[in-house]
């Protein structure tokens, strides 16, 4: 099962869960911000027009005020009043009243009227005219006129004379002159140095008239930095255009007061919104960055979380199923309906010497060794099947095939062989075998847990039986199920009465199958539960400190026929554990005193695994047994790795050839070459060579070519008892068949 990129449909909570909120919240934020600054700037417009029309109005005012005050530097002046009432002086008139005003001050049209409010003098734009074209403005400013009269009339000149007021009566109002929206003023024409009186109602009156026009306002725009003022009779509308509609006196409207209104809240607006804008984009661009590194994180949790899943069912070193999902995959094959002709079995592997692999050249070479194993086996079962790694050398295949055994033993012995074939291991070659257990579901209604307990019972039956090999559960065995523990009380009992356990020897022949010796061989015969094989028993006993005892009990036995028959050799597996203990060597040494044995005849067989882990102690041991003239069998040889190379540092004797070697032999066979190279190198160290598990003629015959000393195995005899092998003794040249 490859790692699955999460799909879409497992992205969309993402979506909802992290992208739109923060989505949500950037236009919100964006929208309340803009609202805000668009507000306010509003806000600022409208005070700033509000100041502005403040003060257009202000300048309307003074500009108003400001004709009667141009007016009054002509119209108080006692020439003025000679020049006109007394003696009309045109010339004199146009000079310092009507030019006057016009260059000086900028009016436009000035009329002089009589007492009779006749005009004895106009001028347009600047330039004298006739009275009469000035009598066309009459209409207009007669109201003017009337109110200025009026006034007057009131004795509204007294106070001014008295000194009580700073100005005469005038009167000056918007109005529209000829059509031409404009500021006039009436101011009466009166004496500066009150030497001249005039009676009152007799005065002559200056009108003076300003037109609000594009110069005027032009003026105003310089002057008062109003921008692009007009004056217009229609308001423009437009948004940046300030309009102040001017009415007279009376209310009347005259004309509109332009100019482009100031903006200082758009004009911000302006200058911020690209800020503004840009701060978003960075934030936008900073939280699509932001998430989309959250969503990095979030898949990668997510490809963490199924490959957690993957290793959690996956053994770490074969990248196989483990146990776990082995369980489970077992379950759903059992659950699962098969067609009628397909069965499922189990097959449950454990390697054979794998501990001395891992022991003699590390676990790293264990490992490699596991992997190697994991890939033999992935190659041999059909696409659909699981092979499981369970733990330490064990393996397990889930297997469905037609009824029958048949296809189940096919597998195991095409396993068999695939693992007994030599593993490259840090450059050296490392053999290991395996022991299989099957177990097939019978019926509907199997249990996972009870067929991986039937292939447990039959794998340690296949263990028992003499490893490298593949046994089928049958229901007899489930009687042996027995667990160590049971084991170990039994034999703790069997080793305290004398009934139970005994002693077999399997003869040892020359090349001519000549009787030499024999190896002791504990046996032991439960009441209830019969033969129990020693490859059960003495690991139990091994690991239960019960070995010396039994050690003791096969070595008194050996020891006693040894003594009876001097000049043959007698064989004994000595445990690890046994050659540690410190008393071993003197136990030895009182058995073959007190039985009268001579101890060239005994032979110890011990593993190599010993003189690698315990050198020093074992080393010892050795040197003190074979100083003392006892033979040192080095037992399953091959087995391990650098058996050779420990056999130049460990002198023995005798070196075993294991029987998983022997098994295999047949003529241009790989492990030909290998017993070959073990043989060629025992003998260049004259080292004898003993081949175990003979059961056929031909691996005889191979052996033989190969220059084996001494031969062991069914067929030449099983182990018998000591009573048969005392019959075989005595009559040597009685061959076996
Ligand atoms: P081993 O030392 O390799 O002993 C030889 C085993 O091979 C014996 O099994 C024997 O019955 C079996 N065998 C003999 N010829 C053949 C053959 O032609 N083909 C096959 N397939 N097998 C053959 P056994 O007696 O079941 O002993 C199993 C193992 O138990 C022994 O292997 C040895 O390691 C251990 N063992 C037996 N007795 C003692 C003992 O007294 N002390 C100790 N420490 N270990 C013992
Ligand atoms: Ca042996
Ligand atoms: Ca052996």
């Amino acid at each position: 099962m490859g790692v699955q990129s999460p799909n879409s449909k497992r992205r969309w909570p993402f979506f909802v869960a992290v992208l739109m909120p923060v989505a949500i919240c950037l236009v919100a934020t964006v929208a309340i911000t803009l609202g805000f600054v668009l507000w306010s700037a509003q806000g600022v417009d409208e005070r700033a027009l509000a100041r502005q029309t403040m003060l257009a109005t202000h300048i309307i005012e003074t500009q108003l005020s400001r004709i009667p005050h141009d007016q009054e530097s002509v119209t108080i002046w006692d020439d003025s009043i000679i020049n006109t009432k007394f003696a009309l002086d045109t010339a004199w008139i146009d000079t310092n009243l009507g030019q006057w005003m016009s260059t000086f001050f900028g009016h436009d049209d000035v009329i002089i009227v009589d007492n009779k409010d006749q005009p004895i003098y106009a001028m347009s734009d600047g330039r004298m005219s006739t009275p009469e074209a000035g009598r066309a403005q009459m209409p207009t400013l007669q109201p003017l006129i009337d109110r200025l009269r009026g006034k007057i009339a009131a004795g509204g000149l007294v106070p001014y004379e008295n000194g009580a007021i700073d100005h005469p009566p005038r009167v000056s109002d918007l109005t529209v002159v000829e059509g031409i929206p404009s500021l006039v003023s009436v101011a009466p024409i009166i004496s500066d140095s009150t030497q001249i009186k005039q009676a009152p109602g007799t005065e002559f009156l200056h009108i003076s008239v300003v037109h609000l026009d594009a110069d005027y306002a032009r003026r105003l725009s310089d002057e008062y930095l109003i921008p692009d003022a007009t004056f217009t009779s229609a308001a423009s509308g437009g948004q940046d255009i300030a309009a102040l509609p001017l009415t007279n006196s009376s209310g009347r409207f005259i004309t509109f007061f332009d100019w482009s209104r100031a903006r200082p809240g758009a004009a911000l607006v302006n200058e911020t919104v690209p800020v503004i804008a840009g701060a978003f984009l960075i934030a936008a661009l900073l939280a699509v960055v932001l998430i989309h590194q959250l969503w990095r994180k979030s898949r990668d949790l997510e490809v963490g979380q199924t490959k957690a899943a993957h290793q959690a069912a996956h053994d770490a070193l074969t990248g196989l199923p483990n146990r776990g999902s082995f369980d489970t995959s077992l379950t759903q094959a059992l659950t699962q309906r098969l067609a009628r002709d397909r069965r499922t079995s189990i097959l449950l592997l454990d390697l054979d010497r794998f501990k001395q692999v891992n022991d003699t050249l590390g676990h790293r070479a264990g490992d490699d060794l596991i992997r190697a194993v994991g890939q033999r086996l992935s190659q041999l079962v059909n696409s659909g099947e699981t092979v499981a790694r369970l733990g330490g050398d064990e393996f397990a295949i889930i297997h469905t095939h037609p009824p029958g055994l048949g296809a189940p033993l096919h597998l195991s012995t095409r396993i068999i062989e695939a693992i007994g074939k030599p593993f490259e291991i840090f450059g050296s070659e490392a053999f290991v075998g395996v022991s299989i257990g099957i177990a097939t579901a019978e019926g509907d209604d199997v249990d996972a847990h009870d067929l991986v307990r039937k292939a447990d019972i039959a794998l340690y039956e296949a263990k028992a039986s003499g490893r490298n090999r593949a046994v089928v559960f049958e229901e007899p065995m489930n009687e042996l199920l027995q667990n160590r523990k049971t084991i170990e009380v039994e034999l703790r009992e069997a080793l305290r009465r004398n009934d139970q356990l005994s002693v077999a020897f399997q003869p040892l022949f020359s090349e001519d199958r000549t009787i030499i010796g024999a190896e002791a061989l504990a046996r032991w015969t439960h009441p209830q539960l019969g033969q129990i094989s020693p490859a059960h028993f003495v690991p139990v006993a091994e690991s239960s400190g019960l070995i010396g005892a039994l050690g003791t009990f096969v070595l008194r036995r050996a020891c006693e026929l040894g003594a009876k028959w001097p000049g043959h050799t007698i064989a004994v597996n000595i445990s690890p554990a046994q050659l540690l203990n410190a008393t071993f060597p003197s136990d030895v040494f009182e058995l073959l005193a007190s039985t009268g044995m001579r101890a060239t005849d005994l032979e110890l067989e011990i593993t190599e695994g010993i003189l690698l882990e315990e050198a020093s102690e074992a080393a010892e041991a050795l040197r003190v047994f074979r100083s003392a003239g006892i033979k040192i069998a080095l037992d399953d040889f091959g087995t391990g790795y650098s058996s050779l190379n420990y056999l130049k540092r460990y002198p023995v004797d005798r070196v075993k050839i294991d029987r998983s070697f022997v098994s295999q032999l047949a003529p241009g066979s790989v492990s030909v070459a290998i017993v070959q190279a073990m043989v060629t190198l025992a003998h260049a160290l004259r080292i004898e060579v003993t081949a175990e598990g003979v059961e056929t003629i031909e691996q005889m015959n191979v052996l033989k070519s190969l220059g084996c000393n001494v031969y062991q195995g069914f067929l030449l005899s099983a182990p018998i008892a000591p009573e048969a092998l005392e019959r075989l003794l005595r009559q040597p040249e009685a061959r076996v068949a």
